[in-house]
């Protein structure tokens, strides 16, 4: 890794396909990278980022819902229960929002950038965030949760807003979404 700021990778890129490796060693590389993550996210108005959306082929990801920021490396998901589903959007698809169902509450472990094991109990939007950044360190994205046919008009859409200044791009309703 280099020292150049990252960049978001938009649907279409391949490394958003890539399956992310496990991270073996943390070392000062994989903290600035997360810090150079974060940075992003906030920059983006996101609430969540995962290393193959910057083209990184690490198992990373950083979440803020308002209550604080995590970085995880290697996170894996234990335990699920109950439903939610909750309109998402994301970083790497810009403009588009799909409801998905997912868990209502997670558990997870993971470790810090300084190595240690956490367990992170999340339930709701927190919990919802981690699905999709996870979801992101498999290759998948939310379209992939859209059947084909609906999958064919978004990507029309998705055409159609190349070109689009960012303000037209999103109604006010779309605004309120999470973009993840
Ligand atoms: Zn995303």
């Amino acid at each position: 890794m280099n020292e150049t700021e990252l960049k978001i990778k938009i649907l279409g890129d391949p490394s958003l396909r890539n399956k992310a490796k496990k991270v073996e060693h943390v070392t000062d590389e994989q903290r600035r990278t997360l810090s150079q993550m974060a940075r992003l996210m906030y920059a983006s108005s996101g609430i969540g980022l995962a290393a193959p959306q910057v083209g990184i082929k690490e198992s990373m990801i950083v979440v803020d819902v308002g209550t604080g920021l995590y970085k995880l490396i290697n996170p894996k998901i234990l335990k699920k229960e109950g439903h939610q589903v909750v309109e998402e959007g994301c970083l790497s698809v810009p403009g588009v929002y799909i409801k998905i169902k997912r868990a209502k509450k997670v558990l997870l472990e993971a470790w810090d950038e300084n190595f240690r094991t956490l367990r992170i109990e999340a339930q709701d939007l927190l919990a919802c965030v981690l699905q999709h950044e996870i979801d992101h360190l498999q290759g998948k994205l939310i379209v992939d949760y859209v059947p084909l046919l609906q999958k064919l008009t978004l990507l029309k859409k998705l055409k159609n807003l190349k070109g689009k200044k960012e303000d037209e791009k999103l109604s006010e309703s779309e605004r309120k979404s999470v973009k993840l």
